[in-house]
């Protein structure tokens, strides 16, 4: 029988993500999944908000010195949006106020440091608004290195969802009620791989995607999935394969919390995560990848065939 290793932290995180994930799977059911739009035009829902006041709640319990770099910030919120987010998390926190939940939410806006926590309270907003899939994503990192992910995916494998967890040096589980199952990507070479990409096609460059995928022998089309529910799926065995590249003239990075935990899960479960130019991610350069550009993330098996594939072929001009 697997165990899980003996660590406070990571206890804390799932039972602070599987809380984050009942209060998510509640708004959907209520149909109250409707997205709002933040300063910079993101989706967002009260989900969101109450995910992250519930985690941060938590881990302000059992770790009070830990930072919380989290995605989203409640200082512009209106009266009745924390006032419907109050209400979902008063069934796990009764009697709590407005002013405690925006308190809670807020703690969520820390600052990267030699050991915080870092979190996504719904990875894939757009994927939980559609129906589709997401994920509530929480790592903790220590001097540049993620060494605790635990990662709820309530849409993932039937009613319950899906639960992961990974420590560094110690592996990678899904856990199912109270079975733990340890996660081993697969063998398949390139030629066998099977690919996942971002349903959002601007959230990647498909175009240099499939290229990749081509040049580096894989044959069957991506399938798209939401969230970094992606990273799960390779850790499990069920897909090889996630790109996400960005055009190497862009000066976009990707957000730490919308992949430490995914790195994590996927890297302990014995799979390879570099950026576009085959550089390992740095979590230790701020609140987001600054000294990365783009992901592959793969079962292992197929990565050195990638990385030459990407290596022979930066964006063609046609494909930019
Ligand atoms: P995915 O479902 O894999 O595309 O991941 C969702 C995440 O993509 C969200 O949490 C956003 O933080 C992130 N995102 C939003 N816009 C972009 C963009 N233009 N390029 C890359 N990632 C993005
Ligand atoms: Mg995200």
């Amino acid at each position: 029988m697997t165990l899980l290793p003996v660590c406070p932290e990571l206890h804390a995180a799932l039972t602070a993500v599987q809380s984050a994930a009942q209060l998510c799977q509640t708004v959907r059911r209520d149909r109250q999944a409707t997205a709002l739009r933040k300063p910079d035009q993101s989706p967002v829902t009260v989900a969101d908000y109450g995910a992250q006041a519930l985690i941060a709640a938590h881990l302000g319990e059992t770790f009070p010195t830990d930072p919380l770099v989290g995605e989203e910030d409640a200082s512009l919120l209106a009266a009745d949006v924390l006032a419907q987010i109050t209400d979902y998390v008063q069934l796990q926190r009764s009697q709590v106020s407005p002013e405690t939940v925006a308190a809670w939410i807020q703690r969520g806006k820390g600052q990267p440091g030699d050991r915080f926590w870092t979190l996504d309270p719904i990875d894939g907003t757009k994927g939980y608004v559609r129906g589709d899939q997401y994920a509530i994503a929480l790592a903790l990192i220590v001097e540049g290195q993620v060494e605790v992910a635990a990662i709820a995916a309530p849409a993932l494998d039937g009613p319950d969802g899906a639960l992961f967890a990974a420590v560094r040096g110690q592996g990678a589980w899904q856990i199912q009620g109270d079975r733990v199952i340890a996660l081993q990507v697969s063998d398949r070479q390139a030629t066998a791989a099977l690919r996942l990409e971002s349903v959002e096609r601007e959230h990647g460059h498909p175009a240099w995607q499939d290229a990749i995928a081509t040049r580096a022998g894989l044959v069957t089309p991506a399938r798209a999935v939401d969230s970094l529910v992606k990273y799960a799926l390779i850790a499990r065995g069920e897909a090889d394969l996630y790109l996400r590249l960005v055009n190497p003239e862009s000066d976009r990075r990707e957000n730490i919390w919308d992949h430490a935990a995914g790195v994590l899960l996927l890297q302990e479960a014995g799979g390879c995560v570099s950026d576009q130019t085959g550089r390992s991610l740095d979590f230790g350069a701020g609140s987001k990848l600054f000294n990365n550009q783009g992901i592959a993330a793969s079962n292992a098996a197929c990565h050195a065939a990638v990385l030459a594939a990407l290596r022979a072929q930066t964006p063609l001009l046609e494909l930019v």
